[in-house]
């Protein structure tokens, strides 16, 4: 077992309001500069819809990720013969339309117009070329017109779903939409790094933050393609590509990322998981319907007296279990099996997990008037207005299972907590709530306070880090292929 330590998050979709206030946080810090003017390291989309870039999700489009071939994983972009005949044209980029063309407004006009019969107004100017635009597109566009049958038909998730299915999801009267906050995943099989002819990009040893190196990148791009969440970007004043980087020097100073800390839905968790790094390989290899199970699995029990023992060893510090141990991603994602990861089926093993909506799951069974546990619990399920089968298919790669039954935990939660603060459903049919899902009343009250009620030491559990130097890197790239079998680089700590 070699243990490794990685800094993960939990997004709770039912509470994120769409302000786009964690974008601005992270535009403002990061990439409010020449070249990076489009790029939203954090961005917010509006679900059905087709998100930024353009169908980001369409990998039949941009070939991000991993595909199994003989029961191995391979870059569905490339191998890297290929990829040295495609070094100078590489055919799956997003372009200026897949993105937008970045913008601002002539906001002199309004002060140095001269003296008229009319209001003066600040016209769009595009901001690669300064020229007036026609703004056509944004970073998010969706949200005007989404959840319609307008726009949001484009959606690449809506493929293989039947007309019933799409026929409730755009019903007009009872149209549905949902905020999908996205920033890079932090994966512990990135495709960005296997993709990387550089080696620039790299899993920073003490925490997993995923890192591109700018000495070292030389601008080929193939981390733009290979990742399937386009979450690295090319910035074309510099001729480099840049990406999420958590916020690490906040992080090393004990503070949250800018869009956690700013987050005004607070529907972002952060703190560490422990997992086997050994397992990486074989947890990638299991078929669709298995791998949010085999992922699960690799996270491991940070109060299990082995894993201790076996973190110790592999110079995990103290502070950094002990931090795992108050993990609230570790409740959601291994203990209560709430949070989800985005599109396991890439096969990048995203360390961002995402609490299904389920606001409009209630309600649907509202309106058609069950409100008893039996009917609550399954029959309303099947009548969602969002289909189970549309979020299984974002967050469990088709296992409609795993997201029902992360739906029947958050309907019991709620039924529990319904009979004590409202008196609409007596305590034996809460209890019945609880006991259909296997749930304690202890579990039901702590998801309900830390979904509900959570303060900020508690949604974000900061591991201590330590020092440049105080790390090691003991594994080289070629060891750790040897040993792995992909991934490029990604080493122990040592003494923090
Ligand atoms: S989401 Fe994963 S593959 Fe994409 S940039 Fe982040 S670490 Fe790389
Ligand atoms: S700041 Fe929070 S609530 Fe607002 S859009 Fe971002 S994730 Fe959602």
């Amino acid at each position: 077992m070699k243990i490794r330590s990685q800094v993960s998050m939990v997004f709770h979709l039912d509470k994120c309001i769409g302000c786009h206030t964690c974008s601005i946080a992270c535009k403002n810090i990061w990439t409010d500069r020449q070249g990076a003017e489009y790029m939203w390291w954090n961005n917010v989309e509006t679900k059905p819809g087709v998100g930024f870039p353009t169908q980001w999700e369409d990998q039949e489009k941009y070939k991000g990720g991993w595909e199994l071939k003989n029961g191995k994983p391979h870059l569905k972009l490339q191998n890297r013969v290929e990829a040295l005949g495609n070094l100078f044209s590489n055919p799956a980029l997003p372009t200026m339309d897949d993105y937008y063309e970045p913008w601002t407004y002539k906001y002199g006009d309004l002060f140095n117009s001269p003296l008229g019969d009319d209001q003066p107004t600040a016209r769009p100017i595009s901001r690669i070329d300064g020229k007036p635009i026609e703004i056509e597109s944004g970073p998010n566009w969706d949200d005007d017109l989404g959840g319609s049958n307008i726009y949001a038909v484009n959606d690449p998730l809506l493929e293989n779903m039947t007309d019933e299915e799409k026929q409730r999801l755009f019903s007009i009267e009872q149209l549905f939409y949902f905020y999908m906050p996205r920033i890079c995943n932090h994966c512990l099989n990135a495709g960005c790094v296997a993709a990387c002819p550089s080696g620039a990009i790299y899993k920073r040893a003490e925490d997993g933050i995923v890192l591109i190196n700018q000495d070292k990148c030389r601008g080929w791009r193939m981390c733009v393609s290979a990742c399937p969440y386009k979450k690295t970007y090319y910035n074309w004043s510099t001729g480099k590509s840049e990406k999420c980087i958590l916020c690490y020097p906040r992080l090393e100073t004990g503070q949250a990322p800018a869009c956690f800390h700013s987050c005004v839905g607070r529907i972002r968790y952060l703190g560490v998981l422990l997992y086997d790094a050994d397992q990486i390989e074989a947890a990638v290899k299991v078929s669709d319907e298995q791998l949010v199970q085999r992922q699960r699995e690799m996270i491991l029990d940070p109060f299990d007296p082995k894993v201790v023992a076996a973190a110790k060893e592999s110079g995990i510090p103290d502070g950094v279990i002990t931090a795992a141990q108050r993990s609230p991603v570790y409740r959601y994602v291994k203990e209560w099996e709430l949070a989800l990861p985005l599109h396991p089926e890439y096969r990048t093993l995203p360390m961002l997990f995402y609490v299904p909506p389920l606001l409009p799951v209630l309600s649907a069974s509202q309106e058609s008037g069950t409100q008893r546990v039996e009917n609550d619990l399954f029959s309303s399920l099947e009548n969602a207005r969002v289909p189970v089968r549309y979020m299984s298919r974002m967050l469990a790669a088709g296992n409609d299972e795993l997201v029902t039954k992360a739906y029947q935990k958050m309907i019991a939660v709620r039924i529990y907590k319904r009979a004590e603060t409202v008196g609409d459903v007596t305590a034996d049919e809460a209890n019945a709530a609880l006991a259909k899902v296997g749930m304690s009343a202890e579990e039901a009250e702590a998801i309900y306070r830390l979904t509900s009620l959570p303060n900020y030491q508690e949604r974000f559990v900061i591991p201590p880090t330590g020092r440049e130097g105080d790390i090691e890197e003991v594994h080289d790239p070629q060891q750790r292929k040897a040993e792995t079998g992909f991934g490029r680089r990604q080493s122990p700590h040592r003494g923090l």
